[in-house]
């Protein structure tokens, strides 16, 4: 079976998905069809070219952050996040995922309130599962450009959603812009998502800010997204990189979104190997598949090209990569499902 294939066959798990960054160029299609049927103004349609940050596009982290708008501008109804989320999941099933965990940032638009918002998603998610056997849960984000309020009000809403349907919501997690915000701002509102059940996974150390990646890490969060600047040879320090290695804190590794934001100068020069080498908890992910124009195989696929993995070697990552779903229930399922996969294909070590 050549790479291509077997990337793409092998059952995968996705831990680190934006919703509103993944979607595709026929989402975004079927969602301009969708608002000019509901007669809802849409003024993206000079803009869908302008979502991608392809290789050697000269746009870069901060700018990276604009995009989020275009797709914002399209999901602005509960049904328009629902056929969102729909046709997201279908996609991720047809690329071989058989477990994901979906994350967004609820929103009030015109439209809709952040509660109508993550409840659009959950029925998108729950409709899905009628139609194909990929797992599918969500992690809610909060945004590190929101004020004190909003911050509390996005974990009051996780903690009442995984309240009322723990099976789906598993988590919540801290995104956006890196450079806005201080992370011991969040504490308080992650401490009481934490207690109520609630998993965390933190975007940590994608610019060089060693105080906080530190506290972050002292937080002990139960994955974290990124880890850049944490070595340093990226930036980081001796100190940061000694308490992610004694912390056993699974990392969320994102090749083509760093390479695309030049956060990494080059998928060779990519950190993915410094964690590797290091023996360190990796999670393979797309982060915004639509964005970067990328897929889950993709990245398993340029992972194994640019640091010579032999499809064992790939295919134990994503076996791992089970032990670190929010789902604790199902985690030695889904590890069978991939341990079945690697003994068809005598790829078992
Ligand atoms: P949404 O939460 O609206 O479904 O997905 C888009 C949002 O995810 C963005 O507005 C941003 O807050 C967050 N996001 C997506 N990709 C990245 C990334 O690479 N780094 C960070 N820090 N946040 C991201």
């Amino acid at each position: 079976m050549d790479l291509y294939t077997f990337c793409r066959e092998l059952p995968k798990v996705e831990l680190h998905a934006h919703l509103n960054g993944s979607l595709s160029k026929s989402t975004m299609m079927e969602l301009q069809r969708y608002l000019a049927d509901s007669g809802i103004r849409d003024e993206t349609n000079a803009f869908t070219d302008e979502f991608v940050l392809g290789a050697g596009d000269t746009r870069t982290l901060s700018d990276c952050f604009q995009v989020f708008s275009i797709a914002h501008a399209l999901t602005c109804t509960p049904e328009a996040i629902e056929i969102a989320t729909c046709l997201t999941l279908q996609e991720f099933q047809a690329d071989g995922c058989c477990y994901i965990e979906l994350r967004s940032t609820p929103r009030n638009t015109p439209h809709m309130t952040k509660e109508q918002c993550v409840a659009a998603i959950l029925q998108g998610i729950q409709k899905s599962s009628l139609q194909h056997p990929m797992e599918s849960r969500l992690i809610i984000s909060i945004n590190r450009s929101s004020n004190k309020d909003e911050v509390e009000e996005i974990a009051d809403l996780a903690i009442e959603f995984h309240r009322k349907q723990p099976e789906l919501v598993v988590g919540i997690e801290l995104s956006g812009n890196p450079t806005v915000g201080e992370f011991k701002m969040f504490v308080p509102a992650l401490t009481r998502a934490k207690l109520a059940g609630l998993k965390i996974t933190l975007h940590c150390g994608e610019v060089c800010n060693p105080k906080e990646i530190l506290e972050m890490i002292e937080f002990r969060p139960d994955r974290i997204g990124h880890a850049i600047c944490i070595h340093p040879k990226y930036g980081g320090t001796k100190e940061i990189w000694t308490a992610l290695c004694k912390s056993s804190i699974p990392i969320e590794v994102c090749l083509t979104s760093n390479v695309n934001t030049k956060s990494v100068p080059s998928y060779d020069s990519h950190h993915f190997k410094l964690l590797y080498d290091a023996g360190l908890p990796i999670a393979i992910s797309t982060d915004d598949k639509g964005v970067f124009a990328t897929s889950l195989s993709q990245e398993y696929r340029i992972c194994a090209d640019t640091f010579n993995l032999s499809k064992a070697q790939i295919a134990q990552l994503a076996r791992n990569a089970c032990q670190f779903v929010f789902d604790t229930r199902i985690r030695n399922k889904i590890q069978e499902h991939v341990t079945e996969f690697m003994n068809k294909n005598n790829t078992a070590i």
